[in-house]
Order: C-alpha cells, then sequence, then structure tokens
C-alpha cells in the first residue's frame, strides 16, 4: 500500500512517514502544495493525508484540483482547528475523513485502516432517493426530472439530509452543520428553511420525503 504525506511540518511529516514505514506501508512525502498535487497526479497512490495549511497552494486546493482530474484516491485531512467549518467543508469537498492537529499517531493508523478498508468506492457524486436526485459535483437537483430551484444553503440543507437518509437530525446539529452556528437559541433558522425547502421538494409531489419528528427534529426517508 502506498500513501503520500502533504504536510510542510518537516519534523511531523518525518515523524509520519517513519511511523507509517514501520506500519508497513510504502511512503512518498511533499513538502508544499505543488509538489503534493504533482506526486498524486502522476503515482497510483491508495491512499493521501493531506495538512490543510500547505504553502504555494493550500489543501482545499490540492483536493479540488484532485478530483476535478477525476482522480478518487481516499484523502485523509489534517486540519489545525478544530472548525466545523473546516471538517463540513473538507468533507463536502470529497476528503474522505479528516483529523484535528494534534493527534496520535495510533489514531492516524486507525482512520488510514479504516479508510482503506472501506475501499476506493468514495460516496457518488449523484445522490438519490426516490425520484429525487442530488448531483453534489454542480449543485443541482431535480424531482422527477424536474430541475428544483435551491438556494445554495438550501442546497446544503437537502444534501445533509439525504446524505444521511432515515436518520433524525437535530435542529442543532443542522444549524452546526449548514449554517456554522454553535447555540441552540436559534434553531427557528432551520425551521423557516425545512418549510422553505418543503414548498419546492415535496409540495408539488404526492410522495414527501422530509418528515417532521416531533420534539426532535427532520428525517428525509422514503417512507
Ligand atoms: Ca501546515
Amino acid at each position: 500500500m502506498r500513501i503520500l504525506i502533504v504536510e510542510d511540518e518537516r519534523k511531523a511529516a518525518e515523524y509520519l512517514q517513519r511511523g507509517l514505514t514501520e506500519s508497513g506501508f510504502v511512503v512518498d512525502v511533499a513538502y508544499n502544495g505543488d509538489d503534493g498535487l504533482h506526486l498524486a497526479l502522476e503515482q497510483p497512490y491508495d491512499l493521501i493525508v493531506l495538512d490543510v495549511g500547505l504553502p504555494r497552494r493550500d489543501g482545499w486546493s490540492v483536493l479540488a484540483s484532485l478530483r476535478r482530474a477525476g482522480r478518487q484516491t481516499p484523502v485523509l485531512f489534517l486540519t489545525a482547528r478544530d472548525a466545523v467549518s473546516d471538517r463540513v467543508r473538507g468533507l463536502e469537498e470529497g476528503a474522505d475523513d479528516y483529523l484535528v492537529k494534534p493527534f496520535a499517531f495510533s489514531e492516524l493508523l486507525a482512520r488510514i485502516r479504516s479508510i482503506l478498508r472501506r475501499g476506493p468506492a468514495r460516496q457518488p457524486d449523484v445522490l438519490t432517493v426516490a425520484n429525487l436526485e442530488l448531483d453534489v459535483t454542480r449543485h443541482r437537483a431535480t424531482r422527477g426530472g424536474q430541475r428544483l430551484d435551491l438556494t445554495p444553503k438550501e442546497f446544503a440543507l437537502l444534501a445533509l439530509l439525504v446524505r444521511r437518509r432515515g436518520e433524525v437530525l437535530s435542529r442543532t446539529l443542522i444549524s452546526e452543520l449548514v449554517w456554522e452556528m454553535h447555540f441552540d437559541s436559534d434553531t427557528n433558522v432551520v425551521d423557516v428553511a425545512i418549510r422553505r425547502l418543503r414548498a419546492k421538494v415535496d409540495d408539488p409531489f404526492a410522495l414527501k420525503l422530509i418528515r417532521t419528528v416531533r420534539g426532535v427534529g427532520y428525517v428525509l426517508d422514503e417512507d
């Protein structure tokens, strides 16, 4: 198994390289985003450990260019801050997992093994529930072939519900992930947005997908 580490802090990169080599991986290291992207496009890696803060080209840009080039190599993101926005953005843009610095090497190894076990199949770019289709790369939603005119927030909200279909999501969780709010005092925002979303996604159709779970939150499902 070949792993690419893209990390500009030399000591950290060397430490990771040594640890992963001892764990049986073949490891290459790049110390900036340009070299990282170049290697990632040239070599067949099984996984890339990608730091967000990098000189020349940051981790976001490396990831975006990689996915634009059609490379589905799994990416484990390293973020410096435990910012919800970083995590959400990383996963939205096609990272497979993330780890917040500082982390224990054993934790990194566990995440790497878990991603490699999952195999190369990433989440598809088009998510489907019943006759609802979400093209997450193009930010386009259709139902029964009809284009839904959604704002970016409405799309993010719908994508979250679809990705976690069947799971009841609390207002607090939704407001944190979609609006990056960390308090539950203004979860009214969620109710208003859900109402608008329903008007577009459910009202014109017989089969309702978004359900309210009283006192808990919302769930999207076929039944
Ligand atoms: Ca860095």
